[in-house]
């Protein structure tokens, strides 16, 4: 039942409207003055309000103007009902928000007319209003299980579907392939693209991987990021599919774009039997591809991808060693093959740990890196290095190249520039005695981020070698590109070179290659003589191994250097 309030100070009149709309089936309820009407149209929320202007207490304009303030009562249907038919009056009631006039007398008919007419109106506004709260709804619900940019799902849809598509495969009779599907470089093409075209870019890779995926289900977890789904015996011809389809090039707008992607895998139910493991550790397997160069696949791998157990004891026992000056550098002297003298040194860092005894760099460094520990170690390592090679030039070792290695985190992550220009005065080095050794890994990582700090860095007048070169990352078209000094052939290529005919082919290629591009080649790991005639033949500059010297303390570097010992 409509319930109308009717205010108005004259009885009769207020009296004679509440009978005839009873008669008409309405509730109503009356008030005698604006201050009544008021409260009682605040407290009941009628469906309609009839209400004279000049009133005691409140006059009509004043309740109009009091029920639009408050967002519960603003819409409630409001007619006037006044002897004065003064043009200004209707003016201000309009003016407030009147939805109309009723001009006394008026007859039953206009009263019972404007009542349903206002009635009507104000249900289908309701309907209007209803209509639009549900779509509203709609979008939301969406948005909250969709990406916005492909309407591809996102990770709440993943979380409740993960079980349907469980039950499908399991109902195949094979596992479920999670893949997590990266574009390489991606800063770097939306850079370039207008915002739409970005948008476009995601929406054809979703198609076409949505493709390869077939009867999984492909979702967008997050920005950078699309995770598919596959049911599938074979996961890795499964990723290996996907990468292949994500390399064809895309069409986005007029463009033709090619992307590539790292790729990450892991399987239900061998690396995790609930999705946000599963997704997590598809993650981290593409972050190995990432860091592999990105454009292949790798599995998820337990030992490879988790932190070791052990890990935060090593990194607070790291903290600890720092504070009590447990690190020394040792330097391996590098040969010249034309002089047969020592011609430079990498510094490399021990830990002699009261507690653990010797623990290997390749054991605390990674370590160091993940905790953000190789910060402080990484500056200690560069400022001593520097200080201990101008040392030796005070001591009539004038040319003498010093090597130092910089990790991924503070080559990339850390004003390298500053901490170097401050090592640099601090110690009085030259800087072209100083040679930086960067991984081809860390550089492959942003191959444009690589090279301008590459760049800054020979600015300043140190060297720049590319060390472990021939580890897998690098093509060797990148190599052309990057601004460098000094090429360090990785060990694993010289070692046992001269056994094989595919491994002397290979570093005389290496060799070849790098005179090509006119860079400085050292050969690291020689063990015998026969490693190094082969060494020779190809014209290697120089070498560094444990059959001219290991890593000396710096004492027994310098003895080495009084001893002036030559390569036979
Ligand atoms: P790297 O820069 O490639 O250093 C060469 C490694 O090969 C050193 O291992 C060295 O002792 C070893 N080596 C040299 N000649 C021979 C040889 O004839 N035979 C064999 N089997 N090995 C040889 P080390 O000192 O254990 O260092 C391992 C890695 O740890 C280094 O590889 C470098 O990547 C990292 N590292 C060492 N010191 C530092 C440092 O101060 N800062 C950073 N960021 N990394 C460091
Ligand atoms: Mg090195
Ligand atoms: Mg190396």
């Amino acid at each position: 039942m409509k319930k109308i309030l009717v205010i108005e100070d004259e009885a009769p009149l207020r009296n004679n409207l509440a009978m005839m709309l009873r008669v008409e089936g309405y509730q109503v309820l009356s008030a005698e003055n604006g201050q009544v009407g008021l409260d009682v149209a605040r407290a009941e929320q009628p469906d309609l309000i009839l209400s004279d202007v000049m009133m005691p207490v409140l006059d009509g304009h004043g309740v109009l103007r009091a029920l639009r303030e408050k967002p519960e009562t603003a819409s409630i249907p409001f007619v006037f009902l006044t002897a004065l038919a003064d043009r200004s009056d209707f003016r201000t009631g309009m003016n407030l928000g009147a939805d109309d006039y009723l001009v006394k007398p008026f007859s039953r008919n206009e009263v019972l007319e404007t009542v349903q007419a206002r009635l009507h109106r104000q249900e289908s506004l309701t309907q209007v209003y209803q209509e639009q709260v549900r779509e509203a709804e709609e979008k939301a619900q969406y948005y909250l299980y969709h990406d916005p940019v492909t309407g591809l799902p996102n990770l709440m849809s993943l979380r409740e579907n993960f079980a349907e598509v469980l039950e499908n495969a399991l109902g195949m009779g094979v596992g479920v392939a999670v893949v997590a599907i990266r574009p390489d470089r991606l800063d770097a093409i939306l850079a370039n693209l207008p915002a739409e075209e970005a948008a476009g870019l995601f929406r054809s890779l979703a198609e076409r991987l949505g493709q390869a995926s077939g009867e999984g289900m492909l979702t967008r977890p997050r920005y950078d990021q699309l995770l598919a789904l596959i049911p599938s015996a074979t996961p890795d011809a499964t990723a290996a599919r996907v990468l292949e389809s994500a390399a064809q090039p895309l069409h986005v707008g007029s463009r033709e774009i090619y992307l590539s992607c790292s790729i990450g895998v892991a399987c239900y139910p061998e690396d995790g039997t609930d999705i946000d493991t599963l997704a997590r550790h598809a993650s981290l397997a593409a972050d190995e591809s990432i860091l592999l160069g990105g454009n292949c696949w790798r599995r998820f791998c337990a030992d490879k991808h988790l932190p070791r157990t052990g890990r935060i004891e090593l990194e607070t026992a790291l903290l600890r060693a720092l504070e009590r000056d447990e690190f020394v550098l040792y330097y391996q002297p590098q040969v010249s093959l034309k002089e047969g003298r020592v011609v430079g040194m990498e510094a490399l860092i021990r830990w002699q740990s009261p507690e653990r005894g010797f623990v290997s760099p390749g054991e605390f460094i990674p370590a160091a890196e993940e905790s953000g520990l190789i910060a402080p170690l990484g500056e200690w390592v560069l400022r001593s290095a520097c200080r201990q090679a101008q040392a030796w030039r005070a001591q009539g070792y004038t040319d003498l190249r010093m090597g130092v290695n910089l990790s991924g985190r503070q080559f990339t992550h850390s004003d390298i520039t500053a901490l170097l220009a401050d090592a640099l005065a601090e110690s009085g080095l030259p800087p072209e005695w100083l040679e930086l050794e960067v991984t081809e890994s860390v550089l492959m990582r942003d191959l444009d981020q690589g090279n301008a700090i590459l760049t800054r860095l020979r600015e300043m007048g140190v060297k720049v070698s590319l060390d472990d070169f021939g580890t897998g990352y690098s093509s060797l078209s990148y190599l052309k590109k990057l601004p460098l000094d000094t090429l360090k052939i990785d060990q694993s290529f010289v070692r046992n070179v001269h056994t094989s005919k595919q491994a002397t082919a290979m570093v005389s290629a290496i060799a070849r290659m790098g005179r090509d591009l006119n860079l400085h080649l050292i050969a690291e790991g020689v063990e015998s003589p026969e490693e190094l005639a082969i060494l020779r033949q190809e014209d290697c500059d120089e070498i560094q191994g444990f059959y001219f010297s290991k890593p000396l303390p710096a004492p027994a570097f310098l003895e080495l250097l009084r001893s002036g010992k030559r390569l036979g």
